[in-house]
Protein backbone atom coordinates (compact mmCIF):
# COMPACT_ATOMS: atom_id res chain seq x y z
CA UNK A 1 0.00 0.00 0.00
CA UNK A 2 0.98 3.87 -0.85
CA UNK A 3 2.47 5.44 2.60
CA UNK A 4 3.47 8.74 1.04
CA UNK A 5 6.64 9.73 -0.28
CA UNK A 6 6.86 12.88 0.95
CA UNK A 7 4.85 15.16 4.00
CA UNK A 8 2.30 12.18 4.27
CA UNK A 9 4.94 9.78 5.52
CA UNK A 10 5.97 11.82 8.52
CA UNK A 11 4.39 10.28 11.67
CA UNK A 12 6.19 11.99 14.46
CA UNK A 13 5.90 14.44 16.29
CA UNK A 14 2.26 13.81 16.75
CA UNK A 15 -0.11 17.13 16.98
CA UNK A 16 -1.46 17.15 20.99
CA UNK A 17 -5.28 17.95 20.02
CA UNK A 18 -6.99 20.55 21.84
CA UNK A 19 -10.04 19.73 23.94
CA UNK A 20 -12.55 21.45 21.52
CA UNK A 21 -10.95 18.99 18.88
CA UNK A 22 -11.47 16.02 20.99
CA UNK A 23 -15.08 16.48 20.92
CA UNK A 24 -15.23 17.81 17.51
CA UNK A 25 -13.34 15.00 15.83
CA UNK A 26 -14.85 12.28 18.71
CA UNK A 27 -16.40 9.73 16.04
CA UNK A 28 -13.32 9.89 14.24
CA UNK A 29 -11.16 9.11 17.29
CA UNK A 30 -13.21 6.42 17.82
CA UNK A 31 -12.65 4.50 14.40
CA UNK A 32 -8.84 2.05 15.08
CA UNK A 33 -7.64 3.13 11.95
CA UNK A 34 -7.83 7.20 12.08
CA UNK A 35 -7.63 7.75 16.11
CA UNK A 36 -5.51 10.55 17.40
CA UNK A 37 -2.48 10.13 15.20
CA UNK A 38 -4.71 9.68 12.19
CA UNK A 39 -6.85 13.36 13.43
CA UNK A 40 -3.61 14.94 13.87
CA UNK A 41 -2.46 13.96 10.36
CA UNK A 42 -5.31 15.08 9.10
CA UNK A 43 -4.89 18.15 10.80
CA UNK A 44 -1.39 18.65 9.60
CA UNK A 45 -2.41 18.22 5.93
CA UNK A 46 -2.50 20.45 2.80
CA UNK A 47 -5.47 19.98 0.16
CA UNK A 48 -5.72 21.76 -2.87
CA UNK A 49 -9.05 22.01 -4.49
CA UNK A 50 -9.40 22.54 -8.10
CA UNK A 51 -12.52 24.42 -8.81
CA UNK A 52 -15.63 25.67 -5.85
CA UNK A 53 -18.26 24.28 -8.15
CA UNK A 54 -19.96 21.23 -8.40
CA UNK A 55 -17.88 18.90 -7.34
CA UNK A 56 -15.51 20.96 -4.88
CA UNK A 57 -17.98 22.12 -2.97
CA UNK A 58 -18.83 18.82 -1.33
CA UNK A 59 -15.15 17.78 -1.25
CA UNK A 60 -14.69 21.53 0.14
CA UNK A 61 -17.01 20.62 2.64
CA UNK A 62 -16.37 17.58 3.68
CA UNK A 63 -12.61 17.69 4.12
CA UNK A 64 -13.51 21.27 6.15
CA UNK A 65 -15.64 19.24 8.74
CA UNK A 66 -12.75 16.20 8.78
CA UNK A 67 -10.31 18.92 9.70
CA UNK A 68 -8.28 18.76 6.83
CA UNK A 69 -5.81 21.63 8.44
CA UNK A 70 -5.48 23.59 5.14
CA UNK A 71 -7.62 23.48 2.32
CA UNK A 72 -6.87 25.89 -1.04
CA UNK A 73 -9.55 26.55 -2.96
CA UNK A 74 -9.01 27.61 -6.47
CA UNK A 75 -11.42 29.20 -9.12
CA UNK A 76 -11.55 32.23 -10.67
CA UNK A 77 -14.94 32.09 -11.34
CA UNK A 78 -17.96 34.15 -9.30
CA UNK A 79 -21.19 32.86 -7.75
CA UNK A 80 -24.09 32.53 -10.06
CA UNK A 81 -27.82 31.73 -9.51
CA UNK A 82 -27.68 28.91 -11.67
CA UNK A 83 -24.76 27.28 -9.90
CA UNK A 84 -26.94 27.04 -6.49
CA UNK A 85 -28.44 23.90 -7.60
CA UNK A 86 -25.84 21.95 -7.33
CA UNK A 87 -22.76 23.85 -5.84
CA UNK A 88 -23.58 23.53 -2.38
CA UNK A 89 -20.79 25.29 -0.47
CA UNK A 90 -22.43 28.81 -1.76
CA UNK A 91 -25.52 30.16 -0.65
CA UNK A 92 -28.17 32.65 -1.90
CA UNK A 93 -26.50 35.42 -1.08
CA UNK A 94 -23.41 34.95 -2.28
CA UNK A 95 -24.56 35.57 -6.43
CA UNK A 96 -22.30 37.37 -7.64
CA UNK A 97 -19.24 37.45 -4.92
CA UNK A 98 -16.01 35.48 -6.24
CA UNK A 99 -16.24 31.52 -5.23
CA UNK A 100 -13.21 31.19 -3.25
CA UNK A 101 -14.62 33.99 -0.97
CA UNK A 102 -17.72 32.71 -0.65
CA UNK A 103 -17.15 29.12 -0.44
CA UNK A 104 -14.03 30.19 2.21
CA UNK A 105 -16.91 31.86 4.21
CA UNK A 106 -19.00 28.69 4.32
CA UNK A 107 -15.76 26.20 5.47
CA UNK A 108 -15.21 28.68 8.42
CA UNK A 109 -18.44 28.56 9.55
CA UNK A 110 -18.40 24.89 9.84
CA UNK A 111 -15.08 24.64 10.75
CA UNK A 112 -13.17 27.67 12.35
CA UNK A 113 -10.32 25.33 13.39
CA UNK A 114 -8.83 24.94 9.81
CA UNK A 115 -7.23 27.68 7.18
CA UNK A 116 -8.86 28.30 3.79
CA UNK A 117 -6.38 29.40 1.24
CA UNK A 118 -8.33 31.33 -1.70
CA UNK A 119 -6.21 31.14 -4.99
CA UNK A 120 -8.36 33.35 -7.44
CA UNK A 121 -7.07 32.36 -10.73
CA UNK A 122 -7.67 29.82 -13.22
CA UNK A 123 -5.65 27.13 -13.46
CA UNK A 124 -3.18 26.66 -16.58
CA UNK A 125 -0.13 25.04 -17.87
CA UNK A 126 1.99 27.78 -16.34
CA UNK A 127 0.90 28.58 -12.72
CA UNK A 128 -0.09 24.54 -12.34
CA UNK A 129 3.78 23.79 -10.80
CA UNK A 130 3.12 26.47 -8.04
CA UNK A 131 -0.38 25.74 -7.04
CA UNK A 132 0.04 22.15 -6.70
CA UNK A 133 3.67 22.54 -5.07
CA UNK A 134 3.88 21.56 -1.44
CA UNK A 135 -0.10 19.61 -1.54
CA UNK A 136 -0.32 16.44 0.39
CA UNK A 137 -3.61 15.60 -2.54
CA UNK A 138 -5.06 17.78 -4.91
CA UNK A 139 -8.60 16.95 -6.03
CA UNK A 140 -9.70 17.86 -9.70
CA UNK A 141 -13.23 19.21 -9.35
CA UNK A 142 -12.39 20.93 -13.12
CA UNK A 143 -14.94 20.61 -16.10
CA UNK A 144 -12.60 21.00 -19.15
CA UNK A 145 -10.03 18.93 -20.51
CA UNK A 146 -6.91 21.49 -20.47
CA UNK A 147 -7.08 21.99 -16.80
CA UNK A 148 -7.30 17.77 -16.27
CA UNK A 149 -4.41 17.67 -18.24
CA UNK A 150 -2.13 20.46 -16.50
CA UNK A 151 -3.05 19.32 -13.58
CA UNK A 152 -2.36 15.90 -14.39
CA UNK A 153 1.49 16.90 -15.59
CA UNK A 154 1.87 19.27 -12.30
CA UNK A 155 1.55 16.76 -10.09
CA UNK A 156 3.38 13.82 -11.78
CA UNK A 157 6.00 16.43 -11.69
CA UNK A 158 5.23 17.54 -8.25
CA UNK A 159 4.94 13.34 -7.02
CA UNK A 160 1.51 14.42 -5.51
CA UNK A 161 -1.27 11.90 -5.90
CA UNK A 162 -4.32 13.19 -7.78
CA UNK A 163 -7.81 12.41 -6.97
CA UNK A 164 -9.91 13.07 -10.55
CA UNK A 165 -13.46 13.47 -10.77
CA UNK A 166 -15.98 14.05 -14.04
CA UNK A 167 -19.81 14.64 -14.42
CA UNK A 168 -21.91 14.46 -17.08
CA UNK A 169 -26.10 14.46 -16.91
CA UNK A 170 -26.57 11.59 -14.65
CA UNK A 171 -23.35 9.36 -14.22
CA UNK A 172 -19.99 10.89 -12.68
CA UNK A 173 -16.45 9.15 -13.01
CA UNK A 174 -13.73 9.04 -10.07
CA UNK A 175 -9.84 7.84 -10.76
CA UNK A 176 -6.76 8.55 -8.35
CA UNK A 177 -3.43 9.53 -10.44
CA UNK A 178 -0.66 8.46 -7.67
CA UNK A 179 2.67 9.91 -7.89
CA UNK A 180 4.02 5.92 -8.21
CA UNK A 181 6.46 4.97 -11.01
CA UNK A 182 4.07 1.83 -11.67
CA UNK A 183 1.31 4.13 -11.63
CA UNK A 184 -0.73 5.23 -14.96
CA UNK A 185 -1.81 8.88 -15.39
CA UNK A 186 -4.60 10.70 -16.54
CA UNK A 187 -2.89 10.96 -19.78
CA UNK A 188 -2.27 6.85 -20.15
CA UNK A 189 -6.54 7.14 -19.83
CA UNK A 190 -7.05 9.70 -22.31
CA UNK A 191 -4.17 9.78 -24.41
CA UNK A 192 -6.11 12.53 -26.51
CA UNK A 193 -8.63 15.23 -25.71
CA UNK A 194 -11.87 13.55 -25.70
CA UNK A 195 -14.41 14.97 -28.76
CA UNK A 196 -15.93 18.06 -26.84
CA UNK A 197 -19.63 16.27 -28.65
CA UNK A 198 -19.04 13.35 -26.38
CA UNK A 199 -17.67 15.17 -23.34
CA UNK A 200 -20.00 18.27 -23.06
CA UNK A 201 -19.65 20.64 -19.58
CA UNK A 202 -22.72 20.77 -17.37
CA UNK A 203 -23.64 23.74 -18.39
CA UNK A 204 -24.09 22.36 -22.39
CA UNK A 205 -25.06 18.95 -21.42
CA UNK A 206 -27.46 19.22 -17.41
CA UNK A 207 -26.17 17.75 -14.64
CA UNK A 208 -28.59 16.43 -11.44
CA UNK A 209 -27.19 18.31 -8.70
CA UNK A 210 -27.11 15.15 -6.59
CA UNK A 211 -24.70 13.19 -8.60
CA UNK A 212 -22.16 16.36 -7.93
CA UNK A 213 -22.64 15.18 -4.78
CA UNK A 214 -22.15 11.69 -4.81
CA UNK A 215 -19.03 12.19 -7.13
CA UNK A 216 -17.16 15.05 -5.12
CA UNK A 217 -17.93 13.17 -1.39
CA UNK A 218 -16.59 10.02 -3.19
CA UNK A 219 -13.70 12.37 -3.94
CA UNK A 220 -13.12 13.91 -0.20
CA UNK A 221 -13.23 10.07 0.66
CA UNK A 222 -10.48 9.06 -1.44
CA UNK A 223 -8.82 11.88 -0.25
CA UNK A 224 -9.13 11.35 3.46
CA UNK A 225 -8.01 7.66 2.97
CA UNK A 226 -4.26 8.83 1.35
CA UNK A 227 -3.58 11.20 4.26
CA UNK A 228 -4.51 8.58 6.67
CA UNK A 229 -3.00 5.74 4.34
CA UNK A 230 -6.26 3.40 4.59
CA UNK A 231 -7.28 1.04 2.16
CA UNK A 232 -6.72 1.01 -1.46
CA UNK A 233 -6.45 3.80 -3.65
CA UNK A 234 -8.18 4.37 -7.24
CA UNK A 235 -4.88 3.95 -8.77
CA UNK A 236 -4.90 2.84 -12.52
CA UNK A 237 -8.74 1.92 -11.64
CA UNK A 238 -11.54 4.05 -13.35
CA UNK A 239 -15.30 4.50 -11.57
CA UNK A 240 -17.91 4.65 -13.75
CA UNK A 241 -21.32 5.43 -11.76
CA UNK A 242 -24.46 5.50 -13.21
CA UNK A 243 -27.49 7.51 -11.19
CA UNK A 244 -30.08 6.01 -13.48
CA UNK A 245 -29.61 2.38 -13.14
CA UNK A 246 -27.94 2.84 -9.87
CA UNK A 247 -24.57 0.17 -11.18
CA UNK A 248 -21.24 1.33 -11.11
CA UNK A 249 -18.84 -0.31 -13.07
CA UNK A 250 -15.04 -0.33 -13.03
CA UNK A 251 -12.17 -0.06 -15.93
CA UNK A 252 -8.73 -1.07 -15.13
CA UNK A 253 -6.26 1.01 -17.08
CA UNK A 254 -2.58 0.73 -17.95
CA UNK A 255 0.64 2.93 -18.33
CA UNK A 256 1.00 3.75 -21.82
CA UNK A 257 4.21 4.01 -23.36
CA UNK A 258 6.16 6.75 -24.35
CA UNK A 259 3.55 8.80 -22.23
CA UNK A 260 4.60 12.20 -22.22
CA UNK A 261 3.25 12.83 -18.76
CA UNK A 262 4.68 9.61 -16.85
CA UNK A 263 6.57 7.64 -19.38
ZN1 LIG B 1 0.81 8.67 -18.25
Amino acid sequence: MWRGAGRLGYIFPMRELSEAEFHRYARHLILDEVGEEGQARLLDARVVVIGAGGLGAPVSLYLAAAGVGTLVLVDDDAVDLTNLQRQVVHMTDAVGRPKVDSAAETLARINPGIAVERVAERLTPDNAGRIVAGADVVVDGSDNFATRYALNDACRAAGVPLVAGALSRFEGQLTTVMPDADAPCYRCLFPETPDPELTPRCEEAGILGAVAGVIGTLQATETLKLILGLGEPMKGRLMLWDALDMSVQEIRYKKRPGCRACG
